[in-house]
């Protein structure tokens, strides 16, 4: 008969330990995860422990909680981790469940996103032909450069995201795949066109709306999603969209594509040297304008007309959050005119008082330039990419610095910091044939395999590995 020593257990349901006494050691039996049952002066363990042991006799509930106690005190005295390490414990693993966003199992190696990356905002305002024999007119992109616009965007790898979206770290786009928010200013009224028939309103095929639509019909992994920065109808600006008793209508078809309105204040007035009471009047008039018109819009972002801002920036927060004949606005994010691409929303570059957008022309800084340079990596600035998770927000290592991991994580997400070089499903090694070893013959230094990431042992140097030559 074996001679107890000691016996543990949580009374509210889960953990037993047994420990028993042979010869002078103390050994642990047995640890139950499960359900188990105390009947009067027996216990029964389950899952099944081996035969032998499965019934125990044992004393008085008082008496095993005094075992209890007396053991938990040994246990963290003499080392109970040792004590569960030896051979005749049979401890049933509980699987971990991880908490919280893991990293996507995919190939960092080979697919590098970069979720610190900078995100091209297109800033669009006519688009259209100029009359035969006239001069392309400023603020206007040409209905053959738009639609060429978006095939270079779409084979350059880029999907279109909302701004809202965009500036409020929900960038849902595939894997590998970068994102591009087109934005259009001033409800002009070729960005939306209506025919009208007997029965129905038709988009134009030449409207923004209509091109976009026909693109995404052509491309049905490019989403129709856009941001109008509306002027709402009043005293001195017309319908948005120019066709009179139509503007609630082409707002409403807008919300109902997935695309977005933002604010571009009442009457497009320069900001500069607006007081508070202006700017309020401004932005919260507006606000409530277009909510009177189409009350299911969600507006959360603002445009400074022609991309001014208030001189006295203690006056910025107001292109935020301010209030106007009792309505209140709150935006996350407030754009100027030019010329560089957005921050991530993730990096500490991200300022959402101030965040700028590319012009839709051509030549420097136009948005073919930017979209060369972000694919060539001349840009000066890494280019978004995504990991396609967008609860994980993954960069390699070296961008680490730019990441605001305190806001990541107050949104409930992962910042994962990879090795470029490999990692999770990472880039395997270049082999010879085989046979023969490549080596380095350098005397002092071994041939390393360059390993990294969450499921790798860092900088492992394995005597068989063959070099790797994934280059930067
Ligand atoms: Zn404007």
């Amino acid at each position: 008969m074996r001679n107890f020593v000691g016996l543990m257990t949580n009374f509210r349901g889960k953990i037993v330990l047994l420990l028993y006494n042979k010869g002078n050691q103390e050994l642990p039996l047995y640890i139950a995860f499960h359900n188990y049952s105390i009947d009067s002066h027996r216990i029964g363990l389950s899952p099944r422990p081996p035969r032998n042991e499965r019934i125990f006799t044992v004393f008085s509930p008082v008496i095993v909680r005094r075992f209890a106690i007396s053991l938990a005190c040994s246990l963290s005295l003499s080392g109970g981790c040792s004590l569960l390490s030896r051979r005749q414990v049979v401890v049933p693993t509980p699987i971990p469940t991880p908490a919280g966003p893991q990293p996507p199992k995919i190939d960092f190696a080979r697919i590098r996103p970069n979720e610190l990356g900078v995100i091209p905002v297109i800033m669009y305002h006519d688009i259209k032909d100029p009359k035969p024999g006239n001069k392309p007119r400023p603020l206007t992109r040409s209905i053959a450069s738009f639609k060429q616009d978006l095939e270079v965007l779409y084979k350059a790898g880029y999907r279109p995201v909302n701004l809202s979206d965009a500036v409020n770290d929900r960038i849902d786009v595939p894997t590998g795949l970068s994102p591009v928010v087109l934005t259009f200013d001033d409800a002009r009224a070729s960005q939306f066109q209506l025919k009208e028939s007997a029965d129905s309103l038709q988009v134009e095929s030449n409207c923004a709306v209509g091109i976009m639509d026909a693109f995404h019909k052509a491309h049905p992994d490019w989403p129709m999603r856009a941001t109008f920065f509306i002027l709402p109808k009043s005293k001195t600006t017309m319908e948005p969209f120019g066709q009179l008793g139509q503007g609630g209508q082409k707002i409403d078809y807008i919300l109902q594509q997935g695309m977005e309105i933002g604010n571009h204040t009442v009457l497009h007035k320069s900001l500069r040297r607006m007081t508070s009471a202006e700017i309020q009047q401004e932005i919260g008039g507006a606000h409530k304008s277009i909510l009177e018109a189409a009350p299911n819009a969600k507006i959360s972002v603002f445009a400074a007309p022609m991309g001014e801002y208030p001189r006295d920036k203690k006056l910025w927060p107001l292109l935020l959050k301010g209030e106007y004949g009792g309505t209140p606005y709150e935006y996350s994010a407030a754009f100027t005119a030019a010329w560089r691409p957005m921050p991530s929303p993730s990096s500490l570059k991200f300022n959402p008082a101030r965040l700028e957008r590319i012009d839709s022309v051509d030549g420097l800084n136009g948005i073919r330039d930017w979209i060369k340079k972000l694919s060539d990596g001349t840009a000066g600035m890494p280019r978004y990419i995504s990991d396609g998770d967008p609860q994980v927000i993954s960069y390699p290592k070296g961008d680490a610095p730019l990441a605001n991991v305190g806001k990541i994580k107050a949104e409930g997400k992962l910042a994962y910091a990879y090795e470029p070089f490999g990692g999770t499903g990472g880039s395997k090694p270049i082999v010879s044939d085989g046979s023969t070893p490549a080596t380095m013959t350098k005397p002092g230094i071994g041939p390393k395999r360059i390993v990294g990431g969450a499921s790798a042992t860092p900088g492992a140097i394995t005597e068989t590995a063959k070099p790797v030559t994934r280059g930067r």
